[in-house]
């Protein structure tokens, strides 16, 4: 088993990986999957259960279904054209499956949220009909989106990763990592001879450029976006406005100690009002907690000394070893473990990737990473109004500064430590299991219910 870094880290647009990339997956692979049967379709419909039928107003997955049906796919969607192919079928009931076979979609027919059809496999489901002129059952497919962006067919889930694809370094835990770095071979190293046996060096370096450049990219954007984010909570953008004011700070000589931490929040929030805002971002190792990874690689591109690209490819492929351990042991869906399985991961995936690009041995990367997820044990998963807004936005500042101080506080010791990174990891699985449905991804309790708007 294998999770790679081009699956963990999918370029694609947001507010959510599991509510808007995963369904534009789950939809453009079932109308693909027609194959020469997709001529003789002449209605689809999609019902989008559990979870998605709870939040996915708020997180776009309507819209992500539309997208995937006209053979959108997420690292390739124009963020602008994309709103302009929803409004254009909104307004001509029109639609072309695959950008090809043009039929009638009425939205509110062919589009629906049922909150009380069953889940048994996955609380992220979509039950996908697709009919003939004579409304005959072309295919009828029930596709699940299990986090991150990761999909599968209903009846598929939990086997989907276990393929049987042969890498020089299996790795199924922590214990197994130190096991193989023992010969000498660093974390990061492990993980590139593993993506190396899929594919050729070059393509691995290009694919770790190309989400450095995507994520410094959300986070300088977000940067420069000003006005209210888009979903009704009317949520101010302040990234850019608490730029400026760090900014004027430095030049009055009036710099805080809290300065780093600060710039370091700024970056996570601006990268996640980018993802809230639809716009394009990398999941890492989801859209809702797209802002950690980003905001830690940015501080060590810029703050940290002696830092260099080889540093930044390390980062990336020791945080992959961390958010593919924890995909392979527990979730990295906030509808199955709530919030410690996105922002939690993400910021184990931030510690371990730092102190591994700080020169740290596989025992502190372990450390550090397991640090990143011991204090977010528990945490839920409660959006206002289903948006990926409040508590998401500030949460991933949280995530990034504690993934400093995890790496940090890792880095100043030996690697020995009591729990280790398997046991946090069990633990996390343990706590999702026994979270009350309410604190995940249905906007039915904590903050979701409490908030009132003015
Ligand atoms: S609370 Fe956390 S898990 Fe839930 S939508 Fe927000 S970022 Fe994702």
């Amino acid at each position: 088993m294998l999770v790679s870094v081009f699956e963990l880290f999918k370029i694609g647009i947001g507010p959510s990986s599991s509510h808007t990339t995963g369904p534009m997956r789950a939809a453009r692979a079932f109308v693909a999957g027609l194959g020469p049967r997709l001529a003789d379709v002449r209605q689809v419909r999609a019902v989008l259960l559990g979870s998605l039928a709870w939040t996915g107003h708020g997180h776009a997955s309507d819209k992500a279904v539309l997208l995937g049906l006209a053979g959108e796919q997420p690292d390739g969607v124009d963020p602008d054209e994309a709103d302009r192919l929803i409004e254009a079928t909104r307004a001509t009931g029109r639609l072309a499956l695959m950008g090809t076979n043009e039929i009638a979609f009425d939205m509110a027919r062919d589009l629906v949220f049922d909150r009380t059809g069953a889940t048994p496999v996955h609380p992220n489901t979509i039950a996908f009909l697709a009919l003939d002129a004579d409304g005959q059952a072309v295919a009828v497919e029930r596709w699940c989106s299990v986090g991150g962006g990761f999909i599968s067919r209903e009846n598929e889930v939990g086997r989907e990763a276990a393929g049987s694809v042969e890498v020089p370094f299996p790795f199924r835990s922590g214990r197994d990592l130190l096991a193989m770095g023992a010969a000498g071979l660093s974390i990061a190293d492990i993980v590139r001879a593993n993506e190396e046996a899929l594919r050729p060096r070059a393509e691995v370096d290009a694919h770790l450029d190309r989400v450095t450049e995507v994520m410094m990219a959300c986070i300088d954007r977000g940067l420069a976006g000003e006005g209210c984010l888009p979903g009704g909570l009317k949520v101010r953008r302040r990234a850019a406005a608490l730029a400026e004011k760090l900014r004027k700070d430095s030049t009055r000589n009036a710099t805080m100690p809290t300065g780093t931490m600060d710039w370091v929040s700024i970056f996570a929030i601006a990268v996640n009002e980018e993802n809230a805002a639809g716009g394009r971002v990398v999941t890492a190792p989801t859209n809702g907690a797209a802002g950690v990874v980003p905001s830690v690689l940015r501080y060590y591109r810029t703050m940290v000394p002696g830092c260099n690209d080889a540093g930044v490819h390390d980062f990336l492929l020791a945080a992959t070893a961390i958010g593919g351990l924890f995909k392979m042991n527990a979730s990295i869906s906030g509808a199955e473990v709530g919030c410690q399985g996105e922002v939690g991961v993400a910021s184990a995936m931030a510690a371990g990737g730092l102190a591994a690009a700080m020169g740290g041995s596989n025992e502190q990367v372990e450390n550090a990473a397991e640090i990143g997820m011991e204090h977010h044990l528990g945490m839920t998963c409660d959006p206002v109004g289903g948006l990926v807004q409040i508590p998401c936005i500030e949460r991933n500042a949280f995530g990034a500064v504690k993934a400093i101080n995890a790496a940090s506080l890792a880095l100043r010791g030996d690697g020995q430590h009591h729990i280790s990174l398997d046991q946090v990891i069990a633990t996390m699985r343990q706590t999702g299991a026994d979270m009350q449905s309410k604190y995940k991804e249905t906007s039915q309790g904590g903050l979701a219910v409490n908030f009132t708007e003015c």
